[in-house]
């Protein structure tokens, strides 16, 4: 019997659930990726995410070339391209692993029903996280939307599930009559026109870096994971969101490390604690897909954004004179990649200090980020804006100036990514009054912090309140 394995956030040959399950019923197989419009879709996908993933897929298929095997690369819609190629290798097997988005969902379903309806078998395991959301339920059956009793749930469950790797020692051999195919010409012209990605791609790229963050790095990971100017983070995001590696053998080769050396055990709790926002966030858009369309608190829909077009275009530029935000972005711009203590303050400055809607920042930050995930995108935009789930309250907004203080005390890592302010003195980096004098290309503050934090606190109050009138019918 022959199968198909459809890639998609899961490029790796190792502990691939739904690739170990196609592997015990066929004899012979060959992997697919279909590059589907909605992925190169330019401008609105990144292209420094498109570059690192086919980085990702040059990796899987010089892994597969080197067990003997293939990956095929087609492009157009998976619904139509599935079904064709099937029935032309005699394929009778479909696996892959499942997506959470509402798109994914549905065009998933659409290519099970046309393989079915051919009287094919289709393979859907998860694979993407540990726990789904229907796995994790309070006692009274219903899902969490705060994140720390989530947590516990999350580890309860962990703790009473079997993690031994089921990947089958036997690998079944490639499609003998598979002969040429060719690659789509829109990956060629892509691939000659992307810039290469500042991350590297696939799975030994992947295991690399942990590896790296597990040696060292882990053990101080409580204490520094916040602070930009250092690299203290595993910056794994990016495969993560393209499954170069697996999450369960993050946990595992994690609690490993903590196990061999108690220093490390801090650390590794609460870098565990940190994948778990990810599950979390993944959790929240299986069960409630319409965040992203809008507010997961509705009682937020009343707020009146300013999005002031000049304040946006400033902030997307990194040009807004605060050196903290226009740093993030900067960087953001540069490498694709943005720290997330530097993340959480940009989105603050974004709804808080310049009154813009969350989904402005939530599709500029997809357009950038290698790591660009619809879930953890939307959770932590909503969390900084105060709509989310399990959001910051309203009332709670970041002072850049101090955040700057706090986690660049040295300035290092401003004067990294502004370059104008390359020679100045650190006293002069997280002060408004300082920062403006300090060089004649960087621009003065576009807002006041503190004028603008008192007008952010009144609309937030104010739509509150008209929610209150509005659900008493006044
Ligand atoms: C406004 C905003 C937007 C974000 N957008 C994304 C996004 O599109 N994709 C993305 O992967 N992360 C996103 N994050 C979460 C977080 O910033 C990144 O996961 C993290 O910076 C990646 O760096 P790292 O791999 O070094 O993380 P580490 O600190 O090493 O953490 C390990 C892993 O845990 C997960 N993680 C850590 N923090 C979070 C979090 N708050 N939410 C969800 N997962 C988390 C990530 O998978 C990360 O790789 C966003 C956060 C904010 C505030």
């Amino acid at each position: 019997m022959r199968g198909l394995h459809w890639f998609r956030n899961d490029l790796r040959l190792e502990d691939n659930r739904a690739l170990a399950d196609l592997f015990r019923v066929v004899d012979e197989w060959c992997g697919l990726f279909v590059l589907e419009p909605r992925l190169v879709d330019i401008p609105s996908v990144s292209l420094k995410r498109l570059s690192f993933l086919f980085e990702c897929l040059d990796d899987l298929s010089n892994n597969l070339d080197q067990v003997g095997n293939r990956l095929v690369v087609v492009d157009g819609p998976a619904e139509t391209q599935i079904p064709q190629l099937m029935h032309k290798l005699s394929i009778s097997v479909l696996s892959f692993n499942e997506g959470t988005t509402p798109f994914a969902k549905s065009r998933d379903q659409s290519v099970i029903a046309s393989v079915e309806k051919a009287g094919h078998r289709v393979l859907k395991r998860r694979d993407h996280v540990i726990f789904s959301a229907a796995d994790i339920r309070s006692s009274k059956g219903s899902a969490y939307s705060v994140y720390t009793p989530y947590r516990n749930a999350w580890w309860k469950k962990y703790s009473l599930s079997d993690h031994s790797d089921t990947t089958p020692s036997k690998r079944p051999g490639p499609i003998t009559s598979l002969g040429p195919v060719d690659t789509p010409k829109i990956l060629i012209h892509l691939k000659n026109n992307l810039e290469r990605p500042a991350f590297k791609g696939g799975h030994q790229a992947a295991q690399d870096r942990l590896n790296q963050f597990l040696n060292k790095p882990v053990s101080l990971y409580h204490q520094n994971r916040d602070r930009p100017d250092l690299d203290g983070t595993s910056r794994l995001s990016m495969h993560l969101r393209f499954g170069t590696i697996s999450i369960r053998e993050c946990f595992k080769q994690a609690m490993e490390a903590a196990h061999t050396d108690p220093c490390y055990k801090s650390g590794v709790q609460q870098w565990l604690d940190e994948l778990i926002w990810r599950e979390f966030y993944n959790a929240i858009l299986e069960e409630n897909p319409r965040v992203l369309q809008g507010n997961y608190r509705q009682e937020y829909n009343y707020l009146n954004w300013q999005n002031n077009p000049d304040h946006f275009s400033a902030w997307c530029e990194g040009r807004t004179g605060f050196p903290i935000v226009d740093a993030g972005i900067r960087q953001l711009l540069s490498t694709g990649w943005m720290h997330n203590r530097i993340r959480m303050i940009v989105a603050s400055f974004l709804t808080k200090d310049l009154l813009t809607d969350w989904k402005l920042g939530e599709r500029f930050f997809f357009e950038h980020l290698v790591d660009g995930d619809p879930a953890s995108n939307n959770g932590g935009w909503q969390w900084a804006a105060s709509t989310g789930t399990d959001a910051q309250p309203y009332f709670r907004i970041f002072n850049p100036w101090k955040q700057s203080e706090r986690w660049d005390p040295k300035g290092d890592y401003i004067r990294r990514w502004v370059a104008e302010l390359r020679d100045a003195p650190v006293s002069h980096l997280h002060s408004p009054t300082s920062a403006a004098q300090l060089a004649s290309d960087y621009p003065t503050p576009i807002v006041d912090h503190a004028n603008r934090r008192t007008a952010a606190l009144m609309e937030y109050r104010r739509a509150r309140e008209q929610n209150s009138e509005a659900q008493q019918g006044v």
